[in-house]
């Protein structure tokens, strides 16, 4: 196996900590994303509790903050994240809205039935989406919601070199229909899906990308994982261009029942 089909597990997490600290966002999606997934959730009062869960640097949590009036616990294992987040929340003044928090999502601390809503932004791949819904179920009030993006093929069919990649990468990536199904099957009702739009990849996460690329490259000269690891992601960007109409991100929303 060629550098390039390393996966992501095998690199320094300090540096992919580091590479993505300079990133607004860390995964495709955009603020006109975040509002539409948004727009389809209507349980939300001054008194709601929201989970944001794997929330990054809070690209998407800050957009979270700007449209609802409740509390947003933000959660993410990375404390470099974290801090980052915290010192953005100062900076839009959103202190007695948003909670930065450093914590894993397969050790949540949440009661049974606290939140009002559990949003989670391309991350719920490192739990598996299946799992993710159904252990983060019981945190959910009855008649809550839960929004989260993942990613998705669009065909039943797909190049065995696409497939190969995403086998590697995640193997749990499946189609809307059967996604929903396990939506429905893990106890929520399917609210509404969709499907990101290239911007989305394009305008807010891979281009952004080119030149922290170089930046983290000169910073890191020499170093064997960061080199392997600017491949990884150089060649993640060549895959989304080649194969883009066979698979993507899309939002999945449900109400718990
Ligand atoms: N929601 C953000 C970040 C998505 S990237 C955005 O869309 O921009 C996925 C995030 O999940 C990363 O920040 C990563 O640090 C976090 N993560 C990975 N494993 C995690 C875990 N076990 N618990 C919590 N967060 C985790």
């Amino acid at each position: 196996m060629s550098n390039e089909n390393k996966s992501i597990h095998e690199f320094d997490i300090n540096l992919i900590w580091e590479y993505f600290s300079n990133l607004e966002q860390q995964g495709p999606g955009s603020p006109e994303a975040t509002t539409k997934a948004l727009s389809f959730i209507d349980n939300l009062s001054d008194e709601s509790c929201i989970a944001d869960i794997g929330c990054g640097t809070g690209g998407n949590t800050m957009e979270l903050a700007k449209r609802i009036s409740g509390k947003i616990t933000a959660i993410d294992l990375s404390s470099q994240f974290i801090e980052l987040l915290n010192s953005n929340v100062k900076g839009f003044k959103y202190q007695n809205k948003v909670k930065g928090i450093v914590g894993s999502m397969d050790n949540l601390q949440f009661a049974e039935e606290e939140l009002d809503l559990i949003w989670s932004e391309g991350a719920i791949y490192h739990i598996g989406f299946e799992r993710g819904l159904n252990e983060w179920r019981k945190f959910i009030k009855s008649g809550g919601y839960i929004a989260v993006s993942e990613a998705t093929w669009f065909t039943n069919d797909r190049p065995n070199e696409i497939e190969e990649f995403w086998e590697e990468a995640y193997s749990e990536i499946d189609t809307i229909p059967s996604k929903v199904k396990q939506m429905q099957d893990a106890g929520y009702v399917p609210v509404a899906t969709f499907i990101l739009p290239e911007s989305c990849w394009k305008d807010y996460y891979h281009l952004p990308q080119i030149p922290v690329q170089e930046d983290f490259l000169k910073r890191n000269a020499g170093n064997k994982f960061a080199e392997d690891f600017v491949s990884f992601q150089k060649l993640e960007m060549q895959m989304y261009n080649k194969y883009k109409s066979y698979y993507g991100y899309a939002f999945y929303i449900g109400k718990k029942i």
